[in-house]
């Protein structure tokens, strides 16, 4: 399945909370969910909210969540799920740790990009740089130790600059080390799940995809 590239607000507005998918308008009065904090759509009013959810509907609905928040297509999601199930260890927190270790959630977290969709952007335009080399691949895998930074020439973007300028309202993860001023950033160490941010149940995950 393609990527969605409709309005993102309208994911957030589905999984009733937000996805801070937009960057810094997410964080103003602006937000589409608390504006109109429904579903969207004709019946999206009317349709519960208040309903009680089967199991399967919130396993579901955890999935969709934790896929958008991260940006990822089904299969993209699924190929990941199936390679961490067989790694040893939490298969949930194996699958949080893979999806923080990509190379456009990095460039995110380390405020390099107010949002992951625009991390991508910066990646595939070859603005970044791994160990020193450039990687245009918003999915490549990043290890302990590897040092992340927005390439020399890049830097005076002025979409760079105004994440940067907003990174110390940033919520810092404690795995990743950040010199602002050289738009460089290192991963310490291995994340573990009580250091990533993101709000999901992911065991609701593992059970849909167990079935
Ligand atoms: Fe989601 Fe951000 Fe849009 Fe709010 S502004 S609905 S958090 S993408």
């Amino acid at each position: 399945m393609a990527r969605y590239t409709g309005p993102v607000c309208k994911l957030c507005r589905r999984e009733g909370t937000k996805l801070f998918l937009k960057g810094s308008r997410c964080l103003t009065e602006k937000c589409a969910v608390d504006r109109r904090a429904y579903a969207p759509g004709q019946h999206g009013q009317s349709s519960g909210r208040r309903r009680k959810q089967s199991e399967y509907a919130k396993q579901l609905r955890e999935k969709q969540k934790v896929k958008r928040i991260y940006g990822l297509t089904e299969r993209q999601f699924r190929n990941i799920f199936e390679r961490v199930a067989h790694e040893p260890g939490v298969t949930g927190e194996n699958l949080l740790i893979e999806l923080e270790l990509r190379l456009d959630n990095v460039v995110h977290r380390m405020g390099f990009a107010p949002s992951r969709q625009a991390a991508r952007q910066l990646a595939r335009h070859r603005h970044v740089q791994v160990n020193g080399r450039t990687v245009d691949i918003p999915s490549y895998r990043l290890r302990p130790g590897d040092e992340v930074r927005v390439a020399p020439a890049s830097r005076e973007l002025a979409s760079v600059q105004s994440s940067l300028a907003a990174l110390s309202r940033a919520a810092p993860v404690s795995w990743i080390a950040v010199d602002t001023e050289k738009a460089t950033g290192k991963i310490t160490e291995r994340p573990t799940r009580d250091a990533i941010p993101t709000p999901a149940q992911e065991q609701l995950i593992v059970e849909l995809y167990s079935k």
